[in-house]
């Protein structure tokens, strides 16, 4: 039997189950919101209750009457800590379960062309190769987004191009050898540099056959939205567009969606959260109390996990610069057990007179605060970009995937701040906060403020990332009526 084809839009949004990519994408949605199309956001049950519970986001949303929330398992057992060690699992279960039940809802189900909601276009995290096949069996455009950085999506594109050259995996273990093969990072990019899973001296594991796969599918979408400005990647977006012709880089989105929300507050963080864990506002009174650009806040992000002996090492380097702290330890952060008898009493000591401990913040508003002087972080690209918005210079302390590339960005081709990789120690830690809050902080102060100044202007009303939103909204509305007529 033909069904009626709908002649509306309606983007179906499926973001991978994590922290970055959630908030990013629902800003995203919020935006084509905005534009008045109609809208699902896919969420994973796990993802979907935390943000229930410590979130207003279902409220939020109300005042757009063509929303709505759907949400699918992802084939874990609830106790799963879903972090960044876990990694391959997180993706295994979700190939045996997620997928199917994507399929199904797209196909035959509650999303697929004989509903009352027919989807007209998908827009799924890059990571989700399956998406091609799906968005082709039902004849509707599809568009990645990636969340993750530009500059790092990069490597991971470029990495057959190092398998054929040999560059990978790596022969020796000289880690400041020069990588050659990747264009437009000629000259500054080192082994160490690479995504942390280009370390492997075994090309057959899951995550390098992962990004493999996504390599081969990532070109076959209608476009691929990013979450950077020209003004940051021009130079890398010219050479991504050669493999990938629709490049949409619309970020950053945050600043992007508060912007058009309202424009005169568009400098002012947003007061609406989208976390998965439960913010402790209590940090912000601390910080009401502390002089200007003092403080130095330290976050390892959604994902990844220190040892005792890293904590250690941070603590002492953070205590003896003899600088304030606000330092972020996310429930589950701390591999095996560290108890507060454990810990010397000079830190905690240090602590008391200087620091501020908490298990989750507001961080956008953290890094907006008048208090923060720099930004101690494992260079995640959500992160990232908080900071060069908020103007803040940072410690790069990168966990994995591409934030090797993004803290040799930050260090060496942006100048934002200094690259820490690969080390921790407590005089390093130390020296390098002294360096970034006394000795370097009129350098690189200049430098955060620029491309602050350069990001916020991009999403404004004529800038690079504005227009970019308006053509992708624009393709959006005229691929999913193409494809509703055929
Ligand atoms: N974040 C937050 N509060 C915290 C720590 C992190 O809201 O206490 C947010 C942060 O603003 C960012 C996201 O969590 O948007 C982390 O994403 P990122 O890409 O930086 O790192 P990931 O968690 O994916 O490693």
């Amino acid at each position: 039997m033909d069904y009626p084809k709908p002649l509306f839009v309606h983007v179906l949004i499926f973001p991978l189950p994590l922290q970055g990519p959630v908030n990013c994408m629902l800003k995203l949605a919020e935006l084509l919101c905005l534009a008045d199309f109609h809208v699902t956001f896919l969420n994973t049950d796990h993802i979907h209750h935390r943000l229930l519970r410590y979130t207003d986001v279902q409220s939020r949303f109300t005042r757009y009457p063509k929303f709505r929330f759907e949400a699918i398992s992802d084939g874990l057992s609830e106790d799963h800590p879903r972090s960044g060690d876990r990694f391959v699992e997180m993706f295994d279960a979700m190939e045996a379960v997620t997928y199917p039940l994507f399929t199904e809802m797209v196909t035959s189900g509650d999303l697929s062309s004989s509903s009352d909601r027919p989807v007209t276009c998908i827009i799924a995290d890059g990571i989700f190769s399956f998406a091609v096949d799906v968005a082709q069996k039902i004849g509707i455009p599809l568009l990645y987004f990636d969340t993750i950085s530009p500059c790092g999506l990069w490597t991971y594109l470029c990495v057959p191009k190092l398998i054929q050259a040999k560059e990978l995996p790596f022969k020796g273990d000289d880690l400041d050898a020069k990588i050659t093969c990747v264009p437009g990072m000629e000259g500054f990019l080192r082994r160490r540099d690479l995504p942390s899973f280009c370390r492997s001296s075994d090309l057959t594991e899951p995550v390098i056959q992962l990004i493999l796969k996504e390599n081969h599918e990532l070109p076959k979408a209608q476009g691929l939205i990013l979450n950077t400005f020209e003004e940051l990647e021009g130079s890398l977006l010219s050479h991504m567009g050669t493999l990938c012709p629709n490049l949409y880089p619309i970020g950053p989105l945050h600043t992007h969606l508060n912007t058009r929300l309202c424009p005169k507050l568009a400098s002012k963080p947003p007061t609406f959260s989208n976390s998965l864990w439960e913010e402790d506002k209590s940090c912000m009174v601390w910080l009401d109390q502390q002089p200007l650009k003092s403080v130095i806040y330290v976050s390892i992000g959604s994902l990844a996990v220190m040892t005792k002996d890293q904590l250690m090492e941070f603590w002492y380097g953070l205590v003896n610069s003899g600088k304030r702290f606000l330092w972020v330890r996310r429930p589950g952060s701390i591999a095996g057990d560290c108890s507060e008898s454990q810990i010397p009493t000079e830190l905690l000591q240090g602590t008391r007179e200087r620091g501020c401990i908490v298990g989750w913040v507001p961080q956008e508003e953290v890094l907006a605060h008048p208090a923060i002087g720099g930004f101690l972080t494992h260079s995640g690209w959500n992160s990232t970009l908080e900071s060069i918005v908020a103007g803040v210079p940072m410690i790069c302390w990168p966990y994995f995937v591409d934030q090797q590339v993004n803290s040799r960005f930050v260090g060496e081709v942006w100048k934002l701040g200094l690259d820490m990789k690969d080390t921790c120690d407590r005089v390093i830690i130390e020296k390098t906060i002294r360096d970034l809050i006394d000795e370097r902080k009129d350098e690189l102060m200049a430098r955060a403020d620029l491309m602050s100044k350069l990001a916020r202007e991009s999403v404004n009303e004529g800038g690079s990332s504005f227009c970019n939103l308006e053509r992708l909204i624009e393709g959006i509305r005229v691929m999913s009526l193409e494809a509703s007529r055929v």
